[in-house]
């Protein structure tokens, strides 16, 4: 596993749950909105976490900690993720894992095997305008897609989650997301806001007028939809 960061403590990524923050290394997607460059395009050797040592944590952290959040970079791309998530969960703790969508096969391998108790989709946006939003020219769609179904069938709890940029969401966009993502429970819309490590240049976050804006639209298809860190 290429482990480049650990947040120690949240309270707010695991639902219900008080949980820490893994990062993986490396991802296939290039959003220049990431706001994890550093764990995309500037991966730095010197950042790397052992797992000995992670999982050092975990040990002390028994009994403290109910969690372990999954996140990246994209988790999904580390070949030994099935092994990783199997030694969390002998510990005891519940796993959320963050995703891209990009993987449907090993998403749904990990959760047929129990390994994942929550999962977050990124839905990047609406599917046309999918590729350009990720910063993929030759996307398969057809496997976010696919992802987007299986979690829609209710094997495991979940949400998706769309960070809202200027420069890429528009109304229409969230009409078309919202007729694709209908019926579905948990959905989020998050502002994106400037972490000062991003892939991309001149990236923007939107009005509080916009986001409750879009929220309205997509609500129409998905009335739970919920703004979050607004
Ligand atoms: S925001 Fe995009 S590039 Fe960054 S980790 Fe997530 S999927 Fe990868």
């Amino acid at each position: 596993m290429r482990i480049q960061g650990l947040q120690k403590l949240t309270l707010l990524d695991f639902p219900e749950k008080t949980a820490c923050t893994v990062f993986t290394a490396g991802c296939n997607f290039r959003c220049p909105f990431c706001h994890n460059a550093s764990l995309v395009v500037h991966i730095s050797k010197e950042a790397e976490i052992s797992e000995d040592d992670f999982f050092a944590f975990l040990n002390k952290r028994q009994g403290i900690l109910d969690g372990v959040c999954v996140s990246g970079g994209e988790p999904l791309l580390q070949p030994d993720i099935e092994n990783f998530i199997r030694r969390i969960k002998e510990l005891g703790y519940a796993v959320k894992l963050d995703t891209n969508g990009s993987f449907p096969d090993k998403l749904m391998h990990l959760v047929e095997s129990g390994l994942v108790d929550y999962v977050a989709m990124d839905i990047k946006n609406s599917p046309e305008t999918y590729a350009m939003t990720c910063g993929v020219d030759a996307l398969d769609m057809a496997s976010i897609e696919k992802s987007v179904s299986y979690l829609k069938e209710g094997h495991v709890p979940y949400e998706f989650r769309t960070t809202v940029v200027k420069n890429y969401h528009f109304k229409e966009n969230f009409e078309l997301i919202g007729q694709w993502l209908q019926s579905t429970e948990k959905y989020f819309l998050q502002n994106f806001v400037d972490s000062g490590d991003l892939i991309g240049k001149r990236v923007t976050g939107c009005s509080e007028e916009e986001m409750k804006e879009y929220l309205q639209v997509v609500q129409r298809y998905i009335p739970e939809a919920k703004l979050r860190g607004i």
